[in-house]
């Protein structure tokens, strides 16, 4: 991590040489600059507009690249140039963090028996079927999982294509006993309503395997065989994160927004995560125009996150002790401009929903910043599940303390949602979640707006102060307001501002 000049570390460090007391202190922007220091400034400063102009960045990126910006990609790495450049431009030094992961792509597939094509979903690191696909007879196991070898007892399935039901056990577990009775293929029918979408968890010694529905599974047995075709690229790659930080405040206490920029390969990835990438970008670019900041603010747009949240988990992985201990807080913020939106804070406090990972000390007064913000503004808002099901699952195993904010996915609105928020109740957040149609007409400007607002404002309130949240007072004395601090140098009381 590459530290920048700091003015207040400079101070209390220099000044023994004298030469800090004799020279002004002058800490602030230049004459005529927006000086977005307080909450309420600092969210007039993050525009929409300028958030919204990151986003058709991010869909002109995709457009250039093969319609995405998924991991190792090279929509990807213009997705990563553009936020370094638009960060370097506001002042900031970048640094990419590289780690490895088991790149996955389907380039092709299909399902087809007597004529008839099925919908169907390749496993994630389903290995490919020979070119022209596997033509073979269908075969389902006796016990109708398939999670052992001895569940295919009595059957051969020697070069032919495993029907087998979802339950009990991995989709890897599945397709590996598969493989072990000789099977050529193997498609995994859902034991529930609703498409199959799996991953066979990594790279491994699988039969090429692919998920349908419930319905087209039974459909699919009645016929004598099928022709499965998939074509798929699996190969280890290399990509990273990117960091940046403020110049001001203190190293020891930093608070670190992040979001992940990398999407799915099936689309341009606008709303999940072009939206939480694109307002932290925001709020970094004025939050460099601030000052007399006390805490360090860390942003990190992370890879692969599609993947199984991969960059996260390697931040997290590389911090030691002081590392993770310097962290006062991580905010999270993936998916915040769903075109059915609810205003959604992560349930740190578990006030409407028991937290299914344990819930970090400090966490409750993170989320309490961000909807103490809301409520400052007459904006309604609900809690969303504390689930660990983004980016900030690392930290909070690692006992950091998190919240984050959440405009909806794949849920479905209520009525009461819909009279709070507006929208359609019975519809889902996100219709276009994980599809090529979340593009840029897939976002609701005002949720965005709503959510940015709020992420500038948290992330300037948590640059002055974290003491809720972990105890830990700037320069000042307790109880005296950030803004009004004093530091006392060699006897000499100074008010920083
Ligand atoms: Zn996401």
């Amino acid at each position: 991590m590459h530290h920048r000049h700091r003015l207040l570390a400079l101070g209390a460090t220099a000044s023994l040489a004298g030469t800090f007391l004799l020279a002004p202190v002058t800490i602030g922007s230049a004459a005529g600059a927006p000086n977005p220091n307080d909450p309420a400034k600092m969210a007039q400063a993050v525009r929409t507009a300028a958030v919204m102009d990151h986003l058709e960045q991010f869909q002109a990126i995709a457009d250039a690249h093969d319609g995405n910006r998924g991991a190792g990609t090279s929509g990807y790495e213009a997705s990563a140039e553009y936020v370094e450049q638009t960060l370097q431009a506001a002042g900031y030094e970048t640094e990419r963090q590289y780690f490895d992961f088991d790149y996955f792509e389907v380039v092709s597939s299909s399902l087809v028996a007597d004529g008839t094509e099925f919908d169907q979903a390749v496993m994630s690191y389903s290995p490919s079927t020979p070119d022209g696909g596997v033509t073979a007879a269908l075969v389902s196991p006796a016990v109708v999982t398939g999670c052992e070898v001895s569940d295919w007892d009595g059957i051969d399935a020697t070069g032919k294509i495993a029907v087998i039901q979802r339950g009990t056990c991995a989709f890897s577990v599945k397709s590996t006993v598969a493989k072990e009775v000789g099977a050529a293929a193997a498609v995994i029918y859902n034991n529930a309503d609703g498409a199959l979408n799996g991953t066979l968890g990594g790279p491994g010694d699988y039969v090429p395997t692919t998920g349908i529905t419930k319905a087209d599974g039974a459909a699919l047995l009645t016929h004598a065989t099928a022709t499965l075709d998939i074509q798929t690229v699996s190969e280890p790659k290399t990509t990273f994160n990117i960091l940046a930080e403020t110049a001001q405040g203190r190293d020891d206490n930093v608070v670190m927004l992040g979001a992940h920029l990398d999407g799915v390969h099936d689309g341009p990835g606008i709303n999940d995560n072009g939206t939480g990438s694109a307002a932290i970008l925001e709020t970094a670019v004025q939050l460099a125009k601030a000052n007399k900041l006390n805490n360090t603010v860390r942003f990190a747009w992370w890879g692969a996150e599609e993947l199984g949240l991969l960059g996260s988990e390697h931040y997290v992985s590389q911090l030691d002790e002081a590392g993770l201990a310097q962290i006062a807080t991580y905010l999270n913020f993936d998916m915040v401009g769903s075109p059915n939106h609810i205003i959604g804070v992560y349930d740190a406090d578990e006030s409407t929903y028991e937290a299914s990972v344990d819930v970090p000390k400090g966490s409750a007064e993170t989320e309490a910043v961000l909807t103490g913000w809301f409520d400052s503004q007459d904006q309604p808002w609900v809690d969303t599940p504390f689930s660990g099901r983004s980016d900030y699952a690392p930290f909070i195993a690692a006992g950091v303390p998190s919240s984050g904010l959440f405009t909806g996915g794949d849920g479905v609105k209520t009525e009461e949602q819909a009279v709070m928020f507006g929208g359609t109740a019975g519809v889902t957040y996100d219709q276009n979640y994980n599809t090529p149609a979340d593009d840029i007409h897939n976002v609701n400007p005002v949720a965005l707006g709503t959510m940015s607002d709020a992420i500038a404002a948290a992330t300037i309130l948590l640059a002055q102060d974290t003491s809720a949240i972990n105890g830990k007072r700037s320069y000042g004395r307790s109880g005296v307001p950030a803004r009004q601090q004093e530091i006392v140098i060699e006897g000499v009381v100074h008010t920083l501002r």
